[in-house]
């Protein structure tokens, strides 16, 4: 190996606010603690949401890794599961791993640096090892830490938020200085919703992820809004596409959530021939008009549903 490679940190496809800023902080404390190997990837499109904070901060986005190629070496952020990777991971040296999700099916032919902890974003652990490794954390990384846990708690409305996630962004919002982070994640949420000028497939893609279990296949893709009639109207917009997207995606089932922060509950949509069978098996609850169920109480893909699909499905 030479001396002088670079290891890519990078978050999972179809980035969210967490892929995209615990990238930039942890490669950022590599680099200070490691050398200057390490940049900070992004596996995708960086969304509306994501746009807001790093315009907020005044921090540029990563550049775009489209594949990594043979031998080349990444450090994993935000995700632990293959079919959420860059493309040509198989031909790729994984480092390290630093991740707040189930674990999933990445494998490595050595031992190698691997973190998961059951928080409600990598932000919180990043903040975390800014801490044990006695580095200071800029106004900026503050920002963009504070920000990625606003935006996978759901400002704290999640169930995967733990005390630790709340009491790390007060702090962090602190040295950032947002004075008000309830005002602050009402922006950041209505800058994420803002779908006007987007298309179907855009808006479908935005926050997307396959899953397979027993040999079936599966994808969700999520959006949250604190407003729920405009989740209506995206909802009226997503539906003829959904088709399109189980097709393309070449899985068996495709599911939306559309989820409300503030009524904390989740109208989802789906397509495929079992899609509502599985959705009754896992909620005991009924179509709505003959093409969406109301979850009551359900905002988290990863704690809620896909746990609930898994359980129906083993
Ligand atoms: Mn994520
Ligand atoms: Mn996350």
């Amino acid at each position: 190996m030479s001396e002088n490679q670079k290891i890519y940190v990078v978050g999972h496809k179809n980035p969210d606010t967490d892929s995209i800023c615990s990238a930039i902080s942890y490669a950022e404390l590599k680099r200070r603690i490691d050398g200057d190997a390490y940049i900070a990837k992004r596996a995708g499109n960086v969304n509306e949401e994501t746009q807001f904070v790093l315009d907020y901060f005044g921090v540029e986005a990563p550049a775009f890794l489209a594949e990594v190629a043979e031998a080349e070496k990444v450090i994993l952020v935000d995700h632990n599961e293959t079919s959420q990777a860059v493309d040509g991971l198989e031909k790729a040296e994984i480092m390290e791993v630093i991740d707040h999700h189930k674990i999933g099916n990445i494998e490595t032919p050595v031992p190698i640096y691997f973190r998961n902890q059951p928080v409600g974003c990598t932000a919180t652990i990043v903040y975390q090892m800014y801490k044990e490794n006695a580095q200071e954390v800029t106004k900026e990384i503050a920002g963009l830490l504070c920000s990625a846990i606003i935006s996978d708690t759901l400002m704290f409305r999640s169930p995967t938020c733990t005390p630790v996630d709340k009491e790390t962004a007060m702090k962090l919002s602190e040295i950032a200085g947002i004075s008000d982070i309830e005002a602050y994640a009402m922006e950041m949420f209505k800058a994420g919703s803002n779908l006007a000028d987007k298309t179907p497939e855009e808006i479908f893609f935005q926050d997307f992820k396959k899953f397979e279990v027993n040999g079936v296949t599966f994808g969700v893709g999520q959006i949250s809004s604190m407003a729920t009639e405009e989740l209506f109207e995206i909802a009226d917009r997503l539906k003829p596409y959904m088709t399109t997207a189980r097709e393309e995606q070449g899985v068996d089932m495709i599911f939306f959530m559309l989820t409300s922060i503030l009524d904390e509950s989740t109208n989802l949509i789906f397509t495929g021939e079992k899609a509502g069978e599985l959705v009754e098996k896992a909620y005991q609850v009924s179509c709505q008009e003959g093409d969406y169920y109301k979850l009551e109480g359900v905002v988290s893909r990863k704690k809620q549903l896909i746990p609930s699909f898994m359980g129906v499905l083993q």
